[in-house]
């Protein structure tokens, strides 16, 4: 059964989640900038409209610049005091200190033990089976201490997950490794992720009753999960996966050919598929994949290696054949190459990332990847959303789609990962996770009126949104972009954007500078009502979405405001990547 998006069928599959999604409806966010400097974030939740699909996770961390506080609410982000910036942190990691107070010694800590050390002074917590004191880190933290206090004595794998579950907290607190858990603490342990192996730390494994348990895909009520069927001939393997959905055009696959291991992950909507082998025999580091969008059928094709007849695909690996939600599957890294750097404005590239010959990844729109580096030994993540080379690029070959990567980087003069991309030289490479986000096709469904509220680097994700929306969305009889930037010189594709609205009618773009020069004369200043009075219009019989993407402060007022003018949950989206 092939239903259009799949999004009939995710709903229903949905449904078996809901009840978890009102648990974990407290979600917070944490800030990203500083994630890594403040990756056990900002715990000071506030809920969050599921209808806006915002994340339940990490990015931005909260507390960060880019996280957007329910309304009346502020933001939970601290000024660190002078000395304590990520980069300090690392350094004071790395300085010989004993920051565990056991002197290198690591113990086995009970449930009545851990319960003992919560204050700020003495505060350990665990995540994922190992204890950690978090003491000497309460200054470091971007969300503050009182947020990090959150986690003391208790086990805190969930609220880390929420918050940060993409954050190598392994490295970020190696030093501050106690020991494990000598009990099982609780069920949040078993939850998940993929992060089993790397839970070695220090020559110490999670204790076995904590590792997490491979993941067993709930089924829906009715079968609506993928399935898969392999065949092949003398020269090649192939593999079938019908997703029993329509496949959105940017695809939905994600193949990871390493070694003879190989991984295919299919990103339908919120949920993910996952088929894991060590296969059975070598094959060359390319695989072919080809989409058949209208009947949700995606085909691999892997060449053997020796000519010789495969009598099985291969050894089932860990989480294979599981169909769960997105967020609920771990990150998987692959080794990416530099193919080039083109400068967008004064202080933003773009990058183009080769993935390995066997990987394909095709992004789904909104979605972002993370980049991984190490700074100083210390692994730094950060996400960004995938765009294309150009707002309308020409057409690809199939062939090609899913090779490579573009991410548009603003270069923070005084970030940790930024300034360290912008030096990467060509050829270099780069550690990509990935993809992840909350958008979904169907928010688009039926809608007449599409409007996008960005600013500066929230532009991003509405770059890939307005070219689905122009090309495939023919409902959509008029789409229109607030774009906020400080100066003009900050305009992301600002001449591609004027020729769009020249060549397209349904297109309209509006530049608002909040630091222009004198001779600017188009409009000046911060998102406020007025502006919004009449850019979002809603003519009879239309239904409309506004979508939000920029720094915290921004999304927090733009959110208040298309509120106010009585737009509802479901007509506005929040990316949040
Ligand atoms: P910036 O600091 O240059 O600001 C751009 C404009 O945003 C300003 O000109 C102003 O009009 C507005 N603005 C900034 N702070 C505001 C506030 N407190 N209140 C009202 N308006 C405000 O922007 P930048 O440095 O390009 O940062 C862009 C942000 O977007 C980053 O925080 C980035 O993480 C976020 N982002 C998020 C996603 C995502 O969630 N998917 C994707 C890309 C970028």
């Amino acid at each position: 059964m092939v239903e259009e998006d799949g999004m009939d069928l995710e709903e229903e599959e949905e449904e078996d989640y809901r009840s978890e999604s009102r648990r974990k409806a407290s979600t917070v966010f944490s800030v990203i900038a500083s994630v890594l400097s403040g990756f056990l974030g900002n715990w000071a939740c506030f809920k969050v409209s599921e209808m806006l699909n915002v994340p339940s996770q990490a990015f931005p961390a909260a507390g960060s610049q880019q996280r957007v506080a329910p309304a009346g609410q502020s933001r939970n982000k601290v000024v660190l005091k002078p000395g304590h910036s990520l980069l300090d942190w690392i350094r004071l990691t790395k300085s010989g200190q004993d920051l565990t107070g056991l002197r290198g010694r690591l113990i086995e800590v009970t449930e009545d033990e851990l319960k003992k050390h919560n204050t700020k002074k003495d505060c350990w917590t665990c995540i994922r089976g190992m204890v950690y004191n978090l003491s000497a880190y309460m200054d470091f933290h971007p969300g503050g201490e009182e947020e990090l206090m959150r986690a003391a004595g208790i086990d805190s794998t969930d609220l880390f997950d929420e918050v940060h579950r993409w954050v190598n907290y392994e490295s970020m607190l190696k030093e501050c490794l106690v020991g494990r858990m000598a009990v099982k603490p609780s069920p949040a342990l078993q939850a998940h992720t993929e992060k089993t192996e790397s839970t070695h730390l220090n020559g110490l494994s999670a204790p076995p009753s904590l590792r997490p348990e491979p993941l067993s895909a709930p089924l829906p009520a009715k079968d609506h999960r993928p399935r898969y069927d392999w065949f092949q001939t003398d020269g090649t393997v192939n593999i079938v996966v019908y997703t029993k959905r329509k496949i959105p055009s940017a695809g939905c696959a994600v193949v990871d050919l390493q070694d003879d291991n190989l991984r295919v992950e299919m990103l339908l909507g919120r949920m993910s598929y996952l088929l894991y082998w060590r296969l059975s025999s070598r094959v060359q580091d390319h695989v072919d994949v080809q989409t058949a969008h209208s009947v949700g059928k995606v085909q691999l094709c892997l060449r053997k290696s020796v000519k010789e007849k495969w009598t099985q695909l291969g050894q089932s690996l860990e989480h294979h054949d599981t169909f769960i939600q997105c967020k609920d599957r771990g990150l998987f890294y692959r080794e990416c190459v530099l193919l080039s750097k083109t400068d967008v404005t004064h202080n933003t590239q773009l990058l183009r990332l080769q993935l390995p010959p066997g990987s394909r990844m095709q992004v789904p729109v909104g979605r972002h990847v993370y980049l991984k580096t190490s700074v100083q030994g210390t692994d730094v993540v950060k996400p960004y959303t995938a765009v294309d080379q150009m707002l309308i690029p020409p057409s690809q070959s199939s062939a090609e789609v899913g090779s490579d990567i573009h991410l548009m980087i603003k270069v923070y003069p005084d970030g940790v990962l930024t300034p360290h991309i912008a030096n990467l030289p060509i050829g270099a490479s780069l550690s990509v996770g990935g993809p992840e986000g909350s958008l979904t096709l169907r928010v688009l469904r039926d809608v007449t009126h599409l409007y996008m509220l960005a600013a500066g680097t929230g532009f991003t994700p509405m770059a890939r949104l307005i070219r689905l929306a122009l090309q495939e969305f023919t409902v959509i009889r008029k789409m229109k972009l607030m774009f906020f930037n400080r100066q003009e010189r900050d305009i992301l594709w600002q001449s591609q954007l004027d020729e769009l609205c020249t060549k397209e009618e349904r297109f309209e773009v509006q530049h608002v500078l909040s630091e222009p020069a004198d001779s600017w004369t188009g409009r000046r200043g911060r998102i406020d009502a007025c502006m919004l009075q009449n850019f979002l219009e809603r003519p009879e019989n239309s239904k409309c979405l506004v979508c939000v993407c920029g720094p915290a402060g921004f999304t927090e007022s733009a959110v208040q405001l298309v509120r106010q003018l009585d737009f509802s949950e479901e007509e506005l989206h929040v990316f949040q990547a």
